[in-house]
């Protein structure tokens, strides 16, 4: 018998279609044991991270592409809030990230399929005119880099079913705009 995956005692929904297991590694970024279906290796640095982290990463790296990416993330003190356990793990590879295949590799396979309408409808919310104040940041043109990363963490977040209190900040309000104008 292996060790349990934290996700899967959680019952946290699966991203990637593989199926849920006895846990295969110990996430780089926040320490908990991970399944298949709730992990993933990361594509420039062979580190395992799990699905909790990759929402929160994806968040992390869309504020530094939104801040210009210019300013070493590691010395800016907001980065490191999803992960106390962690807190330059984040911000070192944030900076690496600038596409989603960047982190998730097999992005382009059939169990990723899923995602993509929902970063389309996502990008579409922010941009929108009337998009809530959380969001209105990422509406600009140039943030299109940002915008992607944030909207591909919304979406993530989403399917796992994730709860704020797993969730970055940004996450965590990002994630109540798109719902309150998605049933508002
Ligand atoms: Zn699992
Ligand atoms: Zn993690």
């Amino acid at each position: 018998m292996g060790a349990s995956c934290y996700l899967c005692e959680r019952r946290y929904d699966t991203i990637n279609g593989q199926s849920p297991g006895d846990a295969v590694g110990a996430c780089k970024l926040c320490g908990v044991l991970a399944c298949l279906a709730h992990g993933m290796r990361n594509a420039n640095d062979p580190a395992f991270i799990c699905g909790c982290c990759v929402p929160n990463l994806l968040t992390v790296a869309a504020l530094w592409h939104l801040r210009g990416g210019d300013t070493p993330p590691r010395h800016s003190p907001d980065d490191g809030q999803a992960s106390p356990k962690s807190p330059s793990g984040f911000a070192q590879l944030a900076p690496g990230i600038s596409k989603l295949e960047d982190l998730i590799t097999d992005i382009a396979d059939d169990q990723w399929a899923w995602i993509d309408s929902d970063i389309e409808y996502l990008l579409k919310l922010m941009v929108d005119r009337e998009a809530p104040a959380a969001l209105r940041a990422f509406a600009e043109p140039e943030a299109i880099v940002a915008r992607t990363l944030m909207a591909a963490a919304i979406a993530i977040a989403t399917k796992l079913n994730l709860p704020s209190d797993e969730m970055h900040p940004m996450l965590q309000q990002a994630m109540q705009a798109a719902v309150v104008n998605r049933y508002g």
